[in-house]
């Protein structure tokens, strides 16, 4: 098994091996762009590492003899005393993560080589004296462990000494000085000495790359992102190029497009006489990209044509790091690049117009996550410029949204006060792999410095939080934790902020929030507007529009009343999928279904339920008028009976009270002693569904009686109504028989008086695992199915779906037992393979069986995928997942 590759070995669709890091290395060499040569070692190296706690023995050999290789071909050996060869050590896993450790350049310089590297530069001292207490930097806090702080405050105090604010104040001997300071640091904090030799450095860095796998952080990105633990990370060895050797050097990182926006254009920034990692970390300012054009043009036209032959070639966004040393353009990094949703759904209808991918393609490049993410509101534009919530800074917009939260300055309050409920907002002069934890706790982040390729800026857009990053006026004070605006003016921890990632204003305070143009779009409601609006929402609606004409699924509505059916139909909804009949007795009616419930007569039953009747009918015909001609799935009641009861201990306290002062009303007796029956110690697995329809007469006949009274009646209005009845929580066929046979007696009836023909489906939920597994008899009595996922994940697991998120499962999460809820996305190997086998199952006995799912599940990406997959007709899910699942329908195809 081969370990190592050189980078003219691999190419791109080698990820899993080389890392996308790695893969694309090749594959620009491949394409003959200057690429300093080098090699990857590959994940599966480091997965026997991981597994073993070792090396593979073969590993040394392998890495020597390219290690050999490189140097012939660059005409010296690492660390070679008067021209040393120096490298780059670079994690690169199959999936970018954050958390892990990134580079450790300059390997291969030591207090012997130093003096040779400053002759290679030309006889620049400071030059190789910097680069070495860079080594010492990045390879004392990555690989030895030291913390990174105290290499900066060394820094920091050697440039208050010599009175400068910038590193390029501090001079060869200020470096040399510092080299020392560094080494001191290293061998105080780690009891060891800086290793002098060169192959021991790459060694280790290679096996400090391997360890930060496993980091907490790394684990917890990876947990985030549902990114499986086992991958290992490939490692990259690449000959050094230097952006710091002048003013005719520097470095930077470019988009092919705008990742915010995905408008077209030049986009990147760039650092003068700077090397790799001071970009990225935001540590000084970078200047556009645009303005390399008049320092270097043509380095900077090289880099334009790289860069549209790496668009043309990806047919994607890609993003690029690359070094300038002395006029020479070299290309460190590439791949396809992140992006925020609003670009995601632009790049990819430019590039469908621009001939590069089809429109299936452009499907497949976009997700339901996106889409939810662009159906968020945004600040009121109006309060927001009218000075009434007073605006304390402006910084870059790096990733959209509306975030209103209280400030916050450290990660570890972040997650303290969101745990309590608050919502916050993480302020950072700059952020780094250590807040992580703090960014996904809060609603968005804020930075003082850094662009928008800082680190705040590329986690915040892979997470989709909102973010403004590197607002310069703002003096972030995190000791104090304070921020002071221009003017003076202190906003404390737990002041309300308000930051809009879109525009990059701060507020102090709140600022309201409005539908997103999007929503508009699917209401309707359209068109005013900015001009990116506009574009975003023809790019949404081109590829809405494609979804739709190839998805296979059908997408219905949750939904309980005419205005949320209406709703749903405008966001395309093909029907309903469940009417909960429950929602429509909660409010005014509760006290009529109190006293159906606690009835002792059949003339006190009937005379609630006589009450109830109009109630319903009418609730029916307003439905099945907005759902005109589509389906309408009413699902008769299933209360868990405790939310239409008084609460017990309430009750008790009133009662005794009242009997202490000898007032007791007979009522509340009456009412207590049947809460006192019908009181459960588990209500959801108590007298709800079929159950209740079984024991209380007359009650799923009277729904009955409504649903068919008001389909004739939209009948004679010249309306197309389609009710289905749907019986809950059937366990065994003959619930379903006693059901039917009272519906159908009760609708021959509505027939009869109303001299209508109406033809009304009756089916079940399949939502209690013996449903489920006798799914071959209920199909001889239900002319459809309709998965309710959310009772079924909590019988199958034994979960209480009510309790359970806010008890034990951020422990389950953390523990890796699962990434995500099961009631959040289909657990496909438990709850699925029922769904699956109770399809088949039913369509064994009844052909052509209608088949759908109305749980939460139903607007959830991943489950959509699977629903398609298992063969179901459609999915049902609440109105504002609507858009959400119709994409994903199409993804599940294209
Ligand atoms: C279900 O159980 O999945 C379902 C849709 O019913 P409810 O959520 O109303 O229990
Ligand atoms: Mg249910």
């Amino acid at each position: 098994q081969k370990l190592v590759y050189d980078f003219t070995e691999g190419n791109k669709d080698l990820k899993d091996l080389l890392g996308g890091k790695g893969a694309n290395l090749a594959e620009m060499t491949n394409l003959g762009l200057p690429v300093p040569p080098g090699f990857t070692i590959t994940t599966d190296a480091c997965r026997v590492y991981l597994e073993t706690g070792a090396e593979p023995l073969e590993l040394r050999d392998e890495v020597s003899a390219h290690l050999d290789a490189l140097e012939r071909q660059m005409g010296r050996t690492l660390g070679q005393p008067d021209d040393p060869l120096l490298v780059s050590v670079r994690s690169g896993a199959k999936f970018s993560m954050p958390g892990m450790m990134d580079t450790v350049l300059n390997i291969g310089l030591s207090d012997a080589s130093v003096a040779g590297l400053a002759a290679q530069a030309g006889g620049d001292a400071r030059f190789a004296w910097d680069s070495y207490r860079r080594l010492l930097q990045m390879f004392g806090k990555t690989v030895m462990g030291v913390d990174g702080e105290l290499f900066d405050e060394a820094l920091e105090s050697a440039k208050r000494a010599k009175g400068t604010d910038s590193d390029l104040g501090l001079d060869a001997a200020d470096m040399q000085a510092l080299v020392d300071d560094f080494k001191a640091i290293v061998a105080k904090q780690t009891g060891r000495e800086f290793p002098q030799d060169p192959r021991e450095q790459m060694d280790l860095a290679v096996r400090a790359v391997f360890d930060s796998w496993n980091t907490d952080r790394a684990r917890l990105y990876r947990r985030q992102e549902r990114i499986p633990h086992d991958l290992g990370t490939a490692v990259n060895i690449c000959s050094m190029v230097f952006g710091n050797l002048g003013p005719d050097s520097g470095t930077g990182v470019a988009f092919t497009r705008d990742p915010a926006s995905g408008q077209q254009g030049v986009y990147g920034d760039y650092l003068q006489n700077a090397q790799g990692e001071d970009v990225v970390a935001g540590i000084r300012n970078t200047v556009g990209l645009a303005e390399l054009e008049a320092i270097d043009k043509t380095s900077y036209d090289r880099l334009l044509s790289i860069m549209a032959t790496l668009e043309r070639h990806y047919k994607d966004l890609c993003d690029i790091e690359f070094t300038i040393e002395r006029g020479q353009l070299w290309m460190l990094q590439t791949r396809v690049g992140k992006r925020t949703a609003a670009a995601a759904f632009r790049v990819a209808t430019q590039l469908v117009d621009e001939g590069l991918i089809d429109e299936a393609e452009a499907l497949r490049r976009v997700s339901g996550d996106q889409l939810a993410q662009l159906m968020f509101p945004r600040f009121d534009e109006k309060v927001a410029d009218s000075g009434t919530v007073p605006r304390i800074g402006w910084g870059i917009a790096a990733s959209p949204g509306a975030a209103v939260g209280k400030a916050v300055f450290d990660s570890y309050t972040a997650v303290k006060w969101s745990r309590s409920g608050e919502r916050v907002i993480l302020i950072r002069r700059e952020t780094n792999p250590d807040d992580l934890a703090g960014m996904v706790a809060a609603e968005g982040i804020l930075t003082s410095r850094g662009g928008k390729t800082s680190h705040a800026a590329v986690v915040a857009r892979g997470m989709g939080k909102t973010c403004v990053c590197g607002a310069e006026e703002l003096e972030v004070d995190t000791k104090r934790r304070r921020l002071t605006a221009p003017g003076g003016l202190v906003i404390e921890e737990g002041d309300l902020i308000s930051i809009d990632g879109s525009s990059g204003k701060i507020y102090l305070g709140e600022v309201p929030v409005v539908p997103s143009p999007v929503v508009e779009y699917f209401e309707g409601r359209m068109h005013a507007g900015a001009e990116e609006a506009g574009e975003l929402v023809r790019a949404v609606h081109r590829v809405m529009a494609y979804a739709d004409r190839v998805r296979r699924l059908r997408v219905r509505a949750n939904a309980d009343n005419a205005e949320d059916a209406a709703r749903a139909r405008r966001f395309g909804a093909q029907g309903i999928g469940l009417c909960r009949t429950e929602h429509m007795f909660l409010g005014d009616r509760r006290e009529l279904v109190e006293r159906l419930i606690l009835a002792d007569t059949d003339t006190e039953r009937e005379a609630a339920l006589a009450e109830l009747l109009p109630l319903q009918r009418t609730d029916f015909i307003e439905l099945f008028e907005a759902m005109d001609g589509l389906p309408v799935t009413v699902r008769l009641l299933d209360p868990p009976l405790h939310e239409f009861l008084p609460d017990i201990t309430e009750l008790s306290v009133r009662v005794a009270l009242a009997e202490s002062r000898e007032d007791a009303n007979e009522n509340d007796l009456r009412l207590l002693q049947a809460v006192h029956k019908l009181h459960e110690q588990n209500p959801m697995l108590g007298l709800r569904g079929v159950r209740l329809g079984l024991v209380i007469p007359g009650l799923f006949a009277m729904q009955v009686r409504a649903i068919a009274e008001a389909a004739a009646h939209r009948r004679t209005a010249k309306g197309d109504p389609r009710p289905e009845i749907m019986i809950p929580l059937v366990g065994t066929v003959q619930e379903l028989e006693i059901v039917r046979d009272e519906a159908d007696r009760v609708i021959a009836e509505v027939e009869k008086a109303t001299g209508t023909g109406l033809t009304l489906a009756i089916g079940t939920m399949i939502e209690l695992p013996r449903a489920a597994l006798t799914a071959a008899q209920i199909a001889e009595a239900a002319e459809f199915f309709s998965f309710g996922t959310n009772d079924l994940t909590q019988t199958v697991w034994g979960f209480s779906r009510d309790d359970v998120e806010a008890s034990f499962f951020t422990a389950y999460l953390e523990k890796g037992i699962f990434g995500v809820s099961p009631f959040e996305t289909i657990d496909k190997d438990g709850v699925g393979s029922l769904v699956r086998a109770a399809a088949e199952a039913g369509r064994a006995t009844r052909p052509g069986l209608k088949l759908g799912v109305c749980g939460e599940h139903g607007g959830d990406p991943e489950s959509v995928h699977f629903f398609h997959e298992v063969g179901l007709d459609y999915v049902s899910c609440s109105p504002f997942r609507i858009p959400v699942a119709r994409l994903e329908a199409g993804r599940a195809i294209a």
